[in-house]
């Protein structure tokens, strides 16, 4: 009987296990199901999303005034809707080193504005590459005038020689382009930003404005036969970039100091030399961007609907008549250049623009 009873006591444990197995496999069944449903569910959803973000992103118009509105805004936006579409990373003004050429007498004429205006978009990126010591802008522009020790003249060999030291000092930062400009120019950063976004500085981009309608034709004596050659160059006064990938390709050509012997070699201003480097040593094409704007074309005939699509203005006096943009808002006799109303017009927000 004992034994019997044994059994049957055996047997309901046993019989109880297996429920207990059964219950805790079902469950952990259930459990793992539920995961993934889950899991198919929520990736379905970023799916979802990732597309939505990239339609948004495709269908964004070249300008955009509600970005606008707040350039860092635009540019880190665009930097994140990059990220979760797991396009490459987009460029953000941290990437880009803006130089901006000057001479003592024109610290006091030309840079206020450019202070007032669009340097205040891009403060940490903005050098200012001069021919002496000035505290007065050194305080200004936050320790961004950088004293090149060149001549303060405008001839060839002082204009390459600052070139030159642009060139060095980009080369030493950790930056993706390098854009130069003049002191004439004004620059619409977060339009600068976005354009280069579109460009991969791990390749080698040379971009900007000539400002002939043929490449130039020089006479090259260095061999011993001479030799007839034929290059792009953009035009310094209107700005360009270059990607980092090209600039360190340039390094043996125009690194430290050697900018300036090539320039003297072939005899032309700096910016025609960085052609000479580019297009015509390196074999690198220009890329003519139509947005950036020197003082050799007419301010005026760029249409106010499409100002907000470009890159850079000028400004320039010929004898009594101002080459300046054409645009409302402040009396020309405060604002003769134009800079001032041009800024309000894409940044209404700052705090001088008329409400
Ligand atoms: N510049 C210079 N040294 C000079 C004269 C001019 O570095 O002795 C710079 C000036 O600051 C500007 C550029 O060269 O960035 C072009 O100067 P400017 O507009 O007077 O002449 P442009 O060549 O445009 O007629
Ligand atoms: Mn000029």
């Amino acid at each position: 009987m004992s034994c019997l009873g044994d059994q049957v006591n055996s047997e309901k444990m046993y019989a109880r296990h297996r429920r207990v197995l059964q219950t805790v496999s079902l469950a952990a069944l259930l459990a793992y199901s539920a995961l993934l449903a889950y899991q198919t569910l929520s990736r379905g959803l970023v799916d979802e999303e990732d597309v939505l973000t990239e339609k948004v992103a495709r269908r964004r118009a070249p300008f955009d005034r509600s970005l606008h509105e707040d350039p860092s805004v635009a540019v880190t936006s665009e930097a994140s809707s990059a990220t979760a579409t797991l396009r490459p990373p987009t460029t953000v003004l941290h990437d880009v080193f803006i130089s901006v050429k000057t001479t003592k007498s024109y610290h006091r004429q030309r840079l206020p504005i450019i202070l007032k205006t669009w340097f205040q978009l891009a403060k940490a990126q903005t050098w200012f590459f001069t021919d002496t010591d000035d505290p007065e802008f050194q305080l200004k522009t936050n320790g961004h005038m950088i004293n090149t020790n060149c001549s303060s003249s405008h001839n060839r060999k002082a204009l390459c020689c600052k070139m030159s030291v642009e060139f060095d000092t980009f080369i030493e930062t950790d930056k993706k382009w390098f854009c130069h400009f003049d002191d004439d120019n004004y620059v619409n950063v977060p339009r600068l930003v976005r354009f280069l976004g579109d460009y991969n500085p791990r390749e080698d981009w040379y971009l900007g404005k000539p400002s002939i309608q043929a490449p130039l034709e020089i006479i090259n004596k260095e061999k011993k036969h001479t030799q007839k050659i034929k290059f792009w160059f953009a035009t310094g006064g209107a700005g360009f970039c270059l990607s980092r990938a090209l600039a360190l390709k340039m390094m043996p050509v125009a690194s430290g100091g050697k900018f300036i012997s090539t320039g003297e070699k072939i005899r032309l201003p700096d910016d025609v030399t960085m052609g000479y480097i580019i297009e015509h040593l390196l074999k690198k094409p220009l890329t003519v961007v139509d947005q950036f704007h020197s003082h050799l074309e007419p301010m005026k005939f760029i249409r106010r609907e499409i100002l907000e699509d470009q890159i850079s203005f000028s400004y320039a006096r010929n004898k009594d008549e101002w080459n300046v943009v054409k645009i409302e808002g402040f009396d020309t006799k405060y604002d003769t250049n134009r800079f001032l109303s041009l800024h309000c017009f894409l940044f209404p927000h700052f705090n001088f623009c008329p409400r």
